[in-house]
């Protein structure tokens, strides 16, 4: 097993993380997110970097598709997880790999027998839809690979950047960013960036992500496992548990609303 799993590279100093990071890019793209004094924003949250990658160490969760690098495997969860828990799909994910253990394996699979087995996680038409797409797509196109670049691994109905990214950062180790509404909400809260409402579609939060997510396989591993847990585990949607947050020195979500003075804050309270 890759010694890098499951969470990449989780023990960095800040120098390190200073010279993989863009952060003239990323002050010039939490400008155009109306950050308050950008530079000051971006230069704490890259100092509290090491301390939410100790966070994730001790606190990450632990998931079958985090110990495998293997394309398929990882492209299969992305896809079972899509509004999914991680936990309904840990129930079912080492069935549905003995029964897909390949594209080849989904193709030759009736759109039924793939509605039973992921019928637990809802959206079942959605997601049969979708991996019978899979089956197909890469069996014809592809030859029964999995395919190696963010547009293709997306020709599948309903796949999107997310899905795609995921695979080939977590899987075949390409740092890029991942762009949903937990990343989102997160990030958004820390700098104090207005996030447009489809975030995942916009260029200018995709460029800032990319900035920020560190240029090294196991470290934007890390870094990119450790927003998404944190979102999940901490700074929820509602109540986030800030008290107890890695990253609260660096955030401006918390400063606002510390202080009692929540005028600055792009963001009301939940
Ligand atoms: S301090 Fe609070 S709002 Fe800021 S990242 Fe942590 S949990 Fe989220």
């Amino acid at each position: 097993m890759n010694s890098s799993l499951p969470f990449g590279n989780t023990s960095v100093c800040v120098n390190t993380i200073e010279s993989l990071v863009d952060s003239e890019q990323a002050v010039s793209q939490a400008n155009k997110g109306n950050v308050d004094q950008p530079e000051k924003r971006i230069q704490r949250f890259i100092e509290a970097i090491p301390e939410l990658l100790d966070w994730l160490e001790d606190c990450g969760r632990s998931y079958p598709w985090r110990e495998t690098t293997d394309p398929w495997e990882v492209y299969l969860a992305e896809i079972l997880l899509q509004r999914t828990r991680g936990d309904a799909v840990e129930k079912i994910y080492s069935d549905v790999l003995q029964k897909f253990p390949d594209p080849d394996a989904l193709a030759r699979t009736s759109e039924g027998e793939i509605e039973d087995l992921v019928r637990s996680l809802g959206f079942v038409n959605h997601r049969t839809r979708t991996l019978a797409d899979v089956g197909k797509i890469f069996t014809e196109e592809f030859n029964g690979e999995i395919p190696d670049s963010v547009e293709e691994l997306k020709k599948p109905w309903r796949v999107g950047d997310y899905s795609a990214r995921a695979t080939q950062l977590f899987a075949r180790g390409q740092p890029m960013a991942l762009v949903d509404a937990n990343f989102a909400r997160v990030i958004g809260r820390i700098l104090g960036y207005e996030m447009p409402s489809q975030p995942h579609k916009s260029d200018d939060v995709y460029a800032l992500l990319e900035a920020l997510t560190p240029d090294d396989p196991d470290i934007a591993r890390s870094f990119n496992l450790a927003i998404l847990d944190l979102g999940a585990m901490v700074c929820t949607p509602k109540n986030p548990d800030c008290q107890s947050c890695p990253v609260n020195s660096a955030c401006d979500y918390y400063d606002s609303n510390r202080s009692g003075d929540d005028s600055s804050s792009k963001e009301s309270p939940k």
